[in-house]
């Protein structure tokens, strides 16, 4: 039967595949796939990890006092029937050997089969066995947890598979971590589909850096698709259309090929100069997340990079912080890969969506932290581990020998701890200095991200060489709302006059004082949102690689100075979102006699 499930669009496009569903984030495991050669080790995995708990089991029911409750040996015999069910550890060794699943993926891929099949049970009896299943294969996936932090997962072990030939694949889950969302960056999915999340969850930060298509806040996506249903995600929507008829699905695909006809007429762009029409040059540069980023940044015709999100070189590592060498090598790697472009690096900003492990972000607000948003988060984190900050600005500084860096400090607040920064920054710079490792002149910047930054601004500008907006986070500190949160996503507005002001005076004092300002929330990549920047007088943008050539279009195609004059009829608007476009609309009539 055909359906359609609707959500918020994060990342534009279409893509049409089959639905893996990946487990619901209580049942919190790693998902990767694993290379040909280790099918056979990873079905022994999965095997030996069942045999260890089956013997726990049998051991703790051999055990059992001759005077527990008769109930007690009855569940425990369920549990080691379920344990051998071929419906469930044989079925996982299909997801293995036939989608090279890793067994803590092929073992919830299974679950969620067979939980499913327990839903639709008339028996309630039986449709309660369902929390049966979860914790015997909870039990399986604890004992493949701990033989894994024997032997942690390598890296290089994690494969691309060329699933050429085969059906595309579209990964739909309750919801996915910015963890788990690394390691399927340079996986095979198409597309993605989660229930929560809003417009600027890193999650959907991640699906557009891969710039694939997203929906996410579709509530329950992932309760109404089935494994292996055909899907189509209608990125641009914010739609997603479960088994879609023959029509339907041709119309798609028409889509699918007028966007990639759109995409290369754009790539074209590459190599022109982003130059208004009245000649201001306006730097387009990439945020990235790992340093084999760098080649796509190029690619797309970016002139630096203007936001490296360290924090992802932090995660997937079972807890363990990256040493400074291991830190170095990633930020000389991307200074290198920008072959002399400035490439800034921002400290690891941890905490509220982003935490190190793999647990997602509803699981941190709702279990772990109170208001995550609000907590011990980026800077504040740092500055509570001087160790592990200083290590990290060690490593920054070492790479400026290889290249223009740029360093960048998230979620200041106070000067305090800009003076903070400043102090660790000297002691640095004596440490290498006297451990004899090269260095060079870097520029610090602080996040515009907390309204309190903005409104002091220019007593922070005294203090440092840059400042970069941070737009995803001003807005959600702004309006106090969680930017993950997709039930109050509708009230997340880049629009609302204080964002604007907050915006237009941060930039304007900046530029007062001759010091350079970005932006590299996701305003900056969105093009809705380029006339009004220009017109606020921003000369710098930072974005995913995907976004810059439909910026740069419309950079060709404005008349900034013209724009400008327009602002305050904007700014002061009680509806700015469409005095913009009737305003900036108007311009562009001129503009185009040019
Ligand atoms: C922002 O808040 O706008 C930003 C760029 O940082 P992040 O999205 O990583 O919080
Ligand atoms: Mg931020």
């Amino acid at each position: 039967m055909s359906f359609q499930v609707f959500g918020i669009p994060v990342s534009r496009g279409v893509a049409i595949g089959r639905a893996v569903l990946v487990a619901s984030s209580r049942v919190d495991v790693a998902h990767y796939f694993i290379a040909e050669a280790q099918v056979e080790a990873e079905i022994q995995r999965t095997m030996h990890a069942r045999d260890e708990v089956a013997l726990e089991l049998e051991t703790l029911k051999n055990d059992l006092p001759s005077d527990a409750p008769h109930e007690l040996a009855a569940l425990l015999d369920v549990h080691l029937m379920l344990m051998h069910d071929e419906a469930l550890t044989g079925a996982a060794k299909q997801w293995i050997i036939e989608r090279h699943y890793n067994a803590e993926w092929a073992l919830s891929a299974q679950l969620e089969v067979l939980a499913r099949q327990f839903d639709e049970m008339e028996d309630e009896y039986l449709r309660e066995r369902k929390a049966d299943l979860e914790q015997v294969v909870e039990r399986i996936l604890g004992a493949l947890a701990r033989e894994q932090g024997k032997s942690p997962v390598d890296a290089a072990s994690l494969v691309q598979r060329d699933f050429a030939g085969e059906d595309p694949l579209l990964l739909v889950a309750a919801d996915i971590s910015p963890a788990d969302m690394m390691q399927f960056k340079r996986s095979v999915f198409l597309g993605f589909i989660t229930d929560i999340g809003g417009k600027t969850s890193h999650t959907a930060i991640v699906a557009r850096s891969m710039d694939i298509p997203a929906v996410v806040g579709t509530r329950e996506a992932s309760r109404l698709i089935r494994q292996d249903d055909w899907v189509i995600i209608d990125g641009d929507a914010g739609a997603v259309i479960v088994n879609p008829s023959p029509i339907i699905l041709e119309e798609y695909r028409f889509r699918q090929r007028q966007s990639e006809l759109e995409r290369a007429r754009l790539a074209r762009l590459r190599h022109t100069p982003a130059v208004t029409l009245d000649g201001e040059h306006i730097e387009l540069h990439a945020n990235i997340e790992l340093p084999v980023d760098a080649p796509a940044a190029l690619e797309a015709g970016a002139t630096g990079v203007g936001l490296f999100r360290s924090e992802f070189l932090f995660m997937n590592r079972g807890g363990e912080l990256p040493t400074e060498d291991e830190q170095f090598a990633a930020y000389r790697a991307a200074v290198e890969g920008m072959r002399g472009m400035p490439v800034t690096i921002r400290t690891v900003d941890v905490g509220a969506d982003k935490p190190l492990d793999r647990m997602s972000a509803s699981e941190l607000r709702h279990e772990h932290v109170l208001n995550p948003a609000m907590g011990l988060r980026a800077i504040r984190w740092s500055l509570a581990e001087p160790s592990m900050f200083r290590q990290q600005l060690r490593a920054i500084y070492r790479a400026s020998a290889y290249g223009k860096v740029r360093l960048l400090i998230p979620m200041v607040a106070h000067l305090g701890e800009v003076r903070q920064i400043l102090e660790a920054v000297k002691k640095v710079q004596q440490q290498l200095t006297d451990s004899g490792h090269a260095f060079t002149k870097v520029d610090l910047g602080v996040m515009i991200e907390i309204p309190a930054a903005a409104v002091m601004l220019p007593l922070l500008l005294r203090h440092v060489d840059f400042v970069s907006i941070g737009t995803n986070d001003l807005i959600q500190y702004t309006l106090a709302i969680d930017r993950a949160d997709e039930a109050v996503a509708h009230l997340y507005d880049p629009w609302h006059p204080a964002v604007l002001q907050l915006l237009a005076t941060s930039i304007s004092q900046a530029r007062a004082v001759g010091k350079p300002v970005s932006v590299c929330g996701e305003m900056a990549g969105d093009p809705a949102f380029t006339d009004l920047l220009l017109a606020m007088g921003l000369r710098s943008f930072s974005m995913h690689p995907s976004q810059i050539p439909s910026v740069k279009q419309r950079v060709l195609r404005i008349d900034a100075a013209r724009l400008a004059g327009l602002l305050p009829e904007v700014l002061f608007s009680e509806d700015p979102q469409r005095e913009a476009e009737t305003a900036f609309a108007s311009h562009k009539g001129v503009s185009s006699l040019h």
